[in-house]
């Protein structure tokens, strides 16, 4: 199947969505589809395949029998098909890039940066192939001792609905290059990117080396985890699924899990911090962009007792300047939140919070009409206590809390479940380093918030997960150490 890439996004409604299983584009059984809802306007976007349990074992078979040619591809091999792929993505950002916007809600403008950071990260891990190294270890005198790393065989490679196109591409580039076959399973509220790169990537990659699934519920995923020929499962989205995919792991065999799951991070300002780039980093962190929708997202803000009025003053003139509207609209900084569901789950944390003490400096009231919408909020006040301050709402909302001392500020930071990113403003180098030093996340700024970096380990700590990606570690977990013993006569 081939279309136009005018044809898919003029109407996404007609075109003929499919799978990618074993190397061919495919209804699921018994052409089961479900709805894709556009989140700016509440309206049916596309109808896509619902994989059944019995698709997934297919898809799973065929990346399975693939396995063992994929894993003996000369490996500088298997790095070209990587950045074949990227060199396709790049042709296709615009196209990838709104389709993101449209199923996801997402501005364009930041789809099209996203999009072209998943080709950066793709050659990164084609560029290191070489460095799947072994080792040689003298263990004993006249023989030979060294290992090397070989894949697991079949990655599950299961993403979040924030970032569709971009991890649906950069992350099965590490899996793949390391020898791996994937079957992609991206979200079921986004999952036309993934489909859309399935149809473009099919014909430059082996048949069941590089999968893609779609399903409408748990069962997809589901099947796809519990499947014997998965060993190793990378997991993306939040802490609860992630302790589901664990579970249904150890029900069904001995399996790698790595799991990049959510955060309520510290954003930490001390009294010597520049304010104007504190503002700039708090807008920045908390990724309004995506609505707020980011595990990164610097959601409490915790600044030292002096400088809270003048702080929150000033976050509140920023936050007045979100441009909230449709991804495709010009000068829109803040598209609409996933779903009504989700919409109504921010506004309840909200007003939670509001009943046990916070006080509403901005945003807070969902507009009416149609899509799923909900202003980027404020909200000051915010003890440790308070559920708000310790649950990830996963939306355009910052918590103000205040601290008076240093010891104070590191209690507070990390006091919750979660331990994925912080960030400390101050011009103490010193400070700066006991700060960066005392906080349990597992990646830290100083100075700034949000941006990574490329080739820097990304990943979290305590309820945020295990594993790193974006880095020489995400590469190396997609492998396993085998150790050989060569008795020399
Ligand atoms: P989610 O957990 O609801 O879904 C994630 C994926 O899991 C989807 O593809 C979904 O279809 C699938 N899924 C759901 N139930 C499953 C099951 N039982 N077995 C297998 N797969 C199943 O997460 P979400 O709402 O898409 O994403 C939001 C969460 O993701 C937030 O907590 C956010 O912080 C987190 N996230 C983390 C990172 C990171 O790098 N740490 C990045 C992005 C998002």
């Amino acid at each position: 199947m081939s279309q136009a890439d005018g044809q898919v996004l003029d109407d996404p409604s007609a075109h003929d969505w499919r799978l990618l299983s074993g190397g061919r584009l495919t209804p699921a059984a018994g052409d089961a589809r479900y709805d894709v809802e556009n989140p700016a306007t509440g309206g049916s976007l596309a109808r896509v395949p619902d994989a059944s349990a019995a698709d997934v074992a297919a898809t799973v078979q065929a990346a399975d029998d693939a396995a063992a040619g994929w894993a003996g591809t000369d490996v500088r091999e298997r790095a070209a098909v990587v950045r074949r792929l990227a060199d396709v993505l790049d042709q296709h950002v615009e196209e990838i890039a709104r389709l993101d916007s449209l199923d996801g809600g997402f501005p364009l403008w930041m789809m099209r940066k996203d999009i072209g950071t998943a080709g950066d990260r793709m050659r990164m891990f084609a560029d290191w192939a070489l460095h799947l190294r072994g080792e040689t270890i003298p263990s004993s005198t006249g023989n030979v001792h060294f290992t090397e790393r070989v894949p697991f065989g079949v990655v599950a490679r299961i993403i979040a609905y924030n970032h569709p196109g971009m991890f649906g591409a950069s992350k099965i580039a590490a899996p793949l290059v390391a020898g791996n076959t994937v079957v992609l399973k991206p979200s079921d509220l986004t999952p036309l990117s993934a489909l859309r790169l399935g149809e473009l990537w099919a014909e430059h990659v082996p048949a069941g080396v590089f999968s893609v699934v779609s399903g409408s519920g748990v069962e997809t995923g589901d099947a796809l985890v519990r499947h014997p020929a998965v060993r190793r499962i990378a997991f993306t989205g939040s802490p609860q699924t992630g302790r589901a995919i664990q579970r249904a792991a150890a029900e069904s065999g001995v399996k790698d899990v790595s799991l990049e799951l959510g955060g309520k991070n510290a954003l930490v300002v001390f009294p010597d911090a520049d304010l104007d780039a504190v503002v700039e980093g708090a807008v920045k962190g908390m990724n309004f962009a995506f609505a707020g929708q980011s595990c990164g997202s610097t959601s409490r803000v915790l600044v030292h007792a002096d400088l809270a009025a003048d702080l929150v003053d000033r976050l509140r003139q920023r936050l007045e300047k979100v441009v909230m509207g449709a991804p495709f609209d010009d000068g829109v900084t803040m598209g609409p939140l996933i779903s009504a569901a989700h919409r109504d789950r921010v506004a309840a944390h909200v007003r939670t919070a509001l009943d046990e003490g916070a006080r509403l400096v901005c945003g807070g009231d969902a507009p009416a009409g149609g899509g799923h919408y909900y202003p980027a909020t404020l909200l000051d006040g915010v003890e440790p206590g308070m559920r708000v301050a310790g649950t990830e709402i996963f939306g355009p909302v910052i918590s103000v809390l205040t601290f008076r001392t240093e010891q104070e500020a590191v209690d507070v930071a990390n006091g919750v479940d979660f331990g994925l990113t912080a960030s400390v403003y101050t011009r103490d180098f010193d400070r700066a380093h006991r700060m960066a030093r005392a906080m349990r996340a597992g990646y830290v700024w100083v100075n700034d918030t949000s941006t990574h970096f490329i080739g820097m380990p990304f990943g979290g700590v305590k309820e945020s997960g295990v594993g790193r990606e974006e880095s020489m570690e995400e590469l190396l977990g997609y492998t396993q150490v085998k150790t050989y013993n060569l008795v020399l006569r």
